[in-house]
């Protein structure tokens, strides 16, 4: 199988390159690193089966040429993270619709299968607990730009759902929950490679709010294993997916683990919204997806648990920083 993946050196992106290369697949990404990192790629680079373009998904020519060689698009750039979306919602509005648009059109053209990899952000406040696939889905006023970032995704789902109903072009949608692992960066806000990375270096533990709010967080290993097995099931075309973990945790709780887990004298200290991302800004409490449709699909349950993705994260960083010194 040929398989192109869009923001492949991306944090999910390289470790899906990874596992298919893995799986005897022919691998192309596409990457602009406006978020993404030739690091996460470089070990990749010697494979015969993988190639790897420099551009925007938004190069129609680049794109159109690389999807003719492709069997299976699975489509992850995107703007991503809740820091860069608050600083920038028109990037975020531009890349999310404009190049979900752009690989549906050419897969309707040539025939392709898309992976459109959507958010638990699309399910915004509601606050029935667990998230299922056809719940409604319930965001915020549009002055508050985080929701442009679950409004902008609900589009590329419809847009997926449509192609699929009117022009017979094969889609899945994959609902991530807070995907975490080695290689992500908190440059973007993510929250484990930030804790972890502030305990490591002595730093106050930055708890945003009152940190009583919870998050189920899924291994990249679990999130790509399970994308791979939705492109290959003839049964998910059509169809939206969550992709998560059910552990919950309180962001309180997570910066305690950071802490014990390295051995950390960093204090935690609470920050308040409106400092951390800008006025007015509104979190959910809680996030859980329900599994029970992926797992009937694929069997998917996740493999790993909060504690081996805590350490998986710190010992990324302990190799990066041997790389460096
Ligand atoms: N968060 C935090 N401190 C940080 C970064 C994030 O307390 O330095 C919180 C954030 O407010 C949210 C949770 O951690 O409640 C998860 O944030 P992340 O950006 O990783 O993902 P989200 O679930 O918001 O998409």
């Amino acid at each position: 199988m040929n398989y192109l993946i869009t923001g492949g050196a991306g944090f999910i992106g390289s470790h899906l390159a990874e596992a298919l290369l893995k799986h005897g697949a022919e691998v192309a990404v596409i990457d602009d690193l406006s978020t993404g990192s030739i690091l996460n790629i470089d070990h990749l680079k010697p494979n015969r089966r993988f190639q790897y373009v420099l551009d925007t998904v938004m190069n129609r020519a680049v794109m159109s040429e690389m999807m003719d060689r492709a069997d299976v698009i699975v489509h992850l750039a995107a703007a991503v993270g809740v820091r860069l979306i608050v600083e920038s919602p028109v990037r975020t509005i531009e890349t999310n619709i404009k190049g979900a648009e752009l690989v549906l059109e050419l897969a309707s053209k040539k025939k392709k299968k898309v992976i459109i990899a959507s958010t638990s952000e699309v399910y915004g406040k509601a606050s029935k607990i667990p998230f299922c696939e056809d719940d409604d889905l319930v965001l915020g006023a549009t002055n508050k730009g985080r929701w442009s970032y679950a409004c902008s995704k609900m589009i590329d789902e419809f847009l997926a759902l449509a192609y699929w109903k009117e022009r017979q072009v094969p889609t899945v949608v994959a609902r991530l929950f807070n995907t975490v692992g080695p290689r992500q960066t908190g440059r973007y806000g993510m929250v484990v490679p930030r804790f972890i990375s502030q305990a490591r270096k002595g730093e106050p533990i930055t708890v945003y709010g009152d940190g009583t709010q919870r998050r189920c967080f899924t291994f990249v290993g679990d999130v790509v294993q399970a994308l791979v097995a939705l492109s290959e099931h003839p049964g998910a075309v059509g169809e939206v997916y969550n992709l998560g973990n059910t552990e919950e945790v309180t962001i309180l709780e997570l910066a305690q683990r950071a802490k014990g887990l390295t051995g950390s004298s960093s204090p935690i200290i609470f920050v308040p919204y409106d400092q951390a991302y800008a006025a007015g800004f509104e979190d959910m409490p809680r996030r859980v997806p329900s599994l029970d449709k992926i797992h009937r699909l694929i069997g998917y349950r996740p493999t790993l648990g909060l504690d081996g993705i805590l350490k998986s994260v710190n010992e990324y960083f302990e190799q990066r920083e041997r790389r460096i010194a």
